[in-house]
Formats: C-alpha cells, structure tokens, sequence
C-alpha cells in the first residue's frame, strides 16, 4: 500500500503560521476510527478491554481520546499511573505491568487501585512489603525458547528479562492464593512489531492452554488473558497490514477451542497495545534546512534522533514524503541527518527520493507510538511540540516545545539559574 501523509501541503503551511517545524502531529481522526475498529473485532467477547499502553504515547489528550473510545490505561511506572490518574483512569482502568518495580510505584499502583501484573515469582514478597497484596492480580508469563509461527522465528522470550517460568507461575498462583487473591489474570508478550494475523492467535492459544491448565491445578478463578502488546504496523510502503478482524476472529476460534469445553467462558480478554493504536496516525514534521553533497548526498533537516530515535537505535525504516514534490519527478539517493554529533543520526540511508529543495517539508511516517516518547535531550537538542489534528480540521497544540529554560531547569550552577539573557537571543 502507498503511504499518504494524512496532511496536505497547505495544511502544513497553514499551521507554520503558528508553529514552527519540527513537530510531531496525531490524527484524531484515525485513531478514533481505529480503536473503534479494534473494539468491534473482539466484540464476541463479553469483558473485552484494550488497556492503552502508555510508553507509546504518554501524553494526557492523546491517552483520553482512547478513554473516550473505551481504552484503559496500561503504565509502567509511577510518572506513567499519574497520567492516567489525571484523565481519570484508575481503579481497573489501569493495568500496571512492570518489571524491576520500585517500591514507590507499586505503593501508588495499590492506591490507585490498578490491576497489578507481577513480573517474578520474588515480586509477591516485595510488592506485600511495600503495599500489601490486592484481591485482583495478574502473573506474568514467559515460555522459553522462541516463539514461531510455522518456521518463522519471530522472537526469542527466552533471552527476554520479563515475566515468570511455567513452574514459577503455578507456584506463584499457589502461594496468591494462600495470601487471599480471589480473582486472577495471565499475560505474557512474546514478539514486537508483529505484521501478521497469526500472532494473537497464536499467543492466545498458548495463553488459555495454560488458562486451563492452572485452574485445574490449583483451583484459581481466571478471570482475564492479557495479550498485552506486539501486534504492529507496516512501517515500509507495500507491506501487507494486519487486519484486526480476522485476528479477533481468531482468538475467538481458540477461546471456543479451549476455553469454553473447560467451562472457562467468562475469561475476560484483555490488550496493551500501544504501536498498533498510534503509530499509523502520527507524523514527524521537519523541514529541510541543508543539502551537502561530498561522497553522497546528504539533506539535513530541523530534526534529528532526539524527535525520533527509531532509526538510530534499531536501524528502523519509517517512510518520508517530501510534501509538494512529483514522485514521477527528478529523484536522488539521499541520507537524511539531524544535527547530532552522531553519525547514526540519520531518518534515512540511501533513500531513493524526490530532489529536496531547501524549505522543502518532509513528514516521516508512522511516528505516532515510540516516538515523541523515546525522545531525549542529547546534545542540548530539545524536545518539540506535539499537535493535534482535531475532526473538525483544526489544529490544537498539546505539548509545547521545550525551551532553554527546561532544559537548565534541574540544575543551579554555582547558585544562579542559567537562562536566556537579551544579549542572547
Ligand atoms: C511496550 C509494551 C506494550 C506495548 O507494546 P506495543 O508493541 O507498542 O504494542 C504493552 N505491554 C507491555 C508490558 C509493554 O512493555
């Protein structure tokens, strides 16, 4: 499939008027009709909840847009439960799935009344140390090995730090149980950025197996099966996307299959999925500011990795539109930079692209979950704005860009504040 940005020329240069490249932008929009989308396909089951994981895009109009369609919260740590404190996700709203927990986050996940998702068997001491243990939880599970898909390898949870062995989890229920839980839930996350149908179901059917299994052991009342995240997107033009309908079709297939025969048809399905709910529906929006030609061609731009760290950290592909340019034109084989002193800093290595002018807008796809996120302030950059496409087509900004004064704002040097000075501007 072609990728089309889901904002036009004039759009963009409607909204430099009052902000300034780069930014990133969400598509209200798409991410409505999606996390509709996504409710319809497991609509066959009852208690069915996706709990919105928030690392992915941790801002507060973005997480209640998703609780407006529906979505809980799922967080990983205490900064992350008090956003979802302030649009008003609490209680079992929220899903708290960490690993190597500090006490204080588990303390506030207790107080907020978060469904608790224990990483290791050596966490129901601790988080009963620090918070006591809730009626409601849920264990982590982790196989071993790889997990496949017919001769694929799609990931290796065996090398993975998370979650609890099949003997630690039936001991870990044991003991929940002698402790006074009365209400249980599994989850386990096996492979990331999944781009086939197969993965839910796959996982589902390892998941309620195991359902069947520790109710029949230790006579644990299972409530719920989290699929937690990893189904993805197709970051690359051409790539087949999934489709959520025939996944919900086949974790229902297994949940007939192994669940209901066990009279286990009340389990409750729930899902954390961050990439899959807002990847697709945000932009990085930069603008070309140099063009260097020595051993390649080189265009810079306003951003760099500190905006998007995808493509430096895991060599990732996201797609980039120059706005305005005939793609049947004059093309060039182009690497794309920020300005860090990185050499990984680049959006784009040997991409085959329209010829860049100077003040040419490029928007880089897909950057809606993992992106504004894993932003950081390497070399003094910082941090931009985030805006909204609202339905209407109006744009409303929902983060301001960080400025100097952020960035100095933990530290007085030799007891004065360093800031701006007029001779510095
Ligand atoms: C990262 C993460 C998710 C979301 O993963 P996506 O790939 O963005 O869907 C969900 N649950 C947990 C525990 C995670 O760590």
């Amino acid at each position: 499939m072609e990728k089309t940005p889901f904002v036009t020329l004039e759009q963009l240069k409607e909204i430099e008027k009052n902000y300034p490249t780069p930014y990133h932008i969400y598509d209200e929009k798409g991410i409505r009709e999606n996390a509709r989308r996504l409710k319809q396909a497991f609509s066959w089951n009852k208690g069915f909840k996706e709990y919105f994981a928030v690392k992915a895009t941790p801002n507060p109009y973005i997480m209640k847009i998703l609780s407006e369609e529906g979505c809980g919260s799922d967080c990983s740590s205490y900064t992350e439960l008090l956003l979802a404190k302030s649009i008003g996700n609490v209680g079992s709203e929220i899903m708290f799935s960490s690993n190597t927990t500090p006490p204080e986050d588990f303390a506030l996940a207790r107080k907020l009344g978060a469904i608790i998702n224990l990483d290791d068997i050596t966490h129901i001491d601790f988080l009963e140390k620090v918070a006591g243990i809730p009626e409601t939880i849920c264990c982590r599970f982790n196989p071993g090995g790889y997990f496949e898909l017919g001769t694929d390898i799609m990931d290796n949870p065996g090398d993975a730090k998370y979650g609890m062995t099949h003997e630690q989890i039936f001991e870990a229920f044991r003991i929940l149980m002698q402790k006074g839980v009365k209400h249980f839930g599994i989850h386990s996350f096996l492979a990331s950025n999944t781009v086939t149908n197969d993965y839910y179901p796959e996982l589902a059917r390892q998941l309620f197996e195991l359902a069947v299994e520790l109710k029949q052991e230790t006579g644990a009342s299972i409530e719920f099966v989290n699929l937690s995240g990893g189904v993805g997107v197709p970051y690359r033009p051409g790539q087949e996307p999934n489709d959520i309908m025939v996944i919900g079709e086949g974790v229902r297939r297994q949940y007939e299959r192994i669940l209901v025969p066990a009279g286990m048809d009340n389990v409750a399905i729930f899902t954390e999925l961050g990439r899959y709910m807002l990847a697709p529906y945000g932009h990085l929006v930069t603008k070309a500011i140099h063009r260097k030609e020595t051993y390649k061609h080189y265009i810079g731009v306003d951003a760099c990795a500190c905006n998007l760290m995808r493509p430096a950290m895991y060599g990732a592909y996201h797609h980039i539109t120059v706005m305005g340019k005939d793609e049947h034109g004059k093309r060039v084989i182009y690497d794309v930079t920020g300005s860090l002193c990185e050499n990984n800093d680049k959006f784009a290595v040997d991409r085959d692209l329209p010829a860049i002018d100077i003040g040419d807008f490029l928007v880089i796809h897909d950057t809606g979950a993992h992106g504004f996120s894993m932003g950081y302030n390497y070399n003094g950059k910082l941090r931009s704005a985030e805006l909204l496409l609202q339905e209407d087509g109006s744009v409303k900004m929902i983060r301001r860009a960080e400025t100097p004064a952020d960035y100095f704002a933990t530290f007085d040097f030799e007891g004065a504040t360093i800031k701006v000075d007029a001779e510095d501007k």
